[in-house]
């Protein structure tokens, strides 16, 4: 197996292709064999596992991942790479690469097509740029066990907040509301080519089998973690006033009220149980036309 994350077998690799980084596309090579190692090790692939990664680049998680995996499929935007995986992952056949921009695919479909039953996973060294959509696809996808991913530190310390700290956001209880997010280990900028400016954290999110938050409507729900970390450090009164303006600042209050809440409370101290409740209150009230 090519050793891809030696920097004496990469480089000389990448220029035999002419191949250069694109920044647009957020590539960022390991250049240290622990670090795809340990995450195929951590994320829980095995044999009876189908896993999808998002960017292989020239391959060194897919290595890892294949190696371990009943079936990989792989999604690469940069068709460029394309000879060059052939050498360094050509000799996997359960290895399948898919040359087309993750976002613009059907997930479930894609999963229920190539993986039969195998137990499907997500496994990637994310590209930075686009982060949030891609992991916002792999959750409301439902139907992954686990998403193991590496991000910016910063993203991760986001999405395994807890409420009322300052990484408290309306993303972190996205994320926490299909999944309970697990920070593995942090990954220095020196394990990079070209080195990012921030240090990156693996992250483990394994996904709810139920969601047990009795939520009545997803769609006010999230209108309501939106609308009160819209206005973050003022009350929550003025955030549901100011994004639901149907109810009003005092039918705001009185939804707050009949949720057993102190009218001063700010929204980026509640958890996600007590936001279903807010919005399940105003559900309930919007039926009743109160
Ligand atoms: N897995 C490799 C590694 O760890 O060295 C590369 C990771 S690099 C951070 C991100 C990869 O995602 C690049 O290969 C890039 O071309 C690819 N990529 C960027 N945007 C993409 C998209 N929309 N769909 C699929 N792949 C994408």
């Amino acid at each position: 197996m090519i050793d891809v994350c030696n920097i004496h077998v990469m480089k000389p690799l990448l220029a035999e292709h002419g191949f250069h980084f694109s920044k647009a596309k957020g590539q960022n090579f390991l250049i240290a064999g622990w670090v795809p190692e340990q995450i195929a090790e951590d994320s829980g692939v095995d044999r009876t596992v189908g896993v999808l990664e998002i960017g292989p680049g020239i391959g060194p998680l897919t290595q890892q991942l294949a190696l371990r995996a009943g079936k990989v499929c792989a999604v690469e935007l940069d068709k460029r790479l394309e000879p060059i995986l052939k050498l360094t992952v050509g000799e996997f056949d359960n290895l399948e690469i898919i040359w087309d921009d993750v976002l613009k695919l059907n997930v479930p479909e894609l999963v229920k097509e190539k993986f039969g039953d195998l137990r499907p996973m997500a496994c990637a060294n994310l590209p930075y740029y686009i982060t949030s959509p891609i992991l916002t696809a792999l959750l409301e996808a439902g139907c992954f066990e686990a998403v193991t991913v590496m991000v910016q530190k910063e993203v991760a310390q986001r999405i395994a907040a807890k409420p009322g700290t300052a990484d408290y956001s309306a993303f972190t209880i996205f994320c926490q509301y299909y999944a309970e997010p697990q920070i593995l280990f942090d990954v220095p900028a020196g394990c990079f080519m070209p080195q990012p400016k921030v240090t990156s954290a693996v992250i483990t999110l394994r996904t709810r089998k139920e969601l047990p938050w009795d939520v009545l409507d997803e769609k006010i729900f999230f209108r309501v973690v939106r609308a009160s970390f819209a206005m973050r450090r003022k009350t929550l009164q003025n955030g549901l006033a100011s994004g639901f303006p149907e109810l009003g600042k005092a039918g705001a209050g009185a939804v707050i009220e009949a949720c057993g809440l102190p009218a001063s409370v700010r929204g980026e101290t509640l958890d996600i149980p007590q936001f279903a409740k807010i919005a399940n209150e105003i559900v309930r009230r919007r039926n009743q036309n109160v």
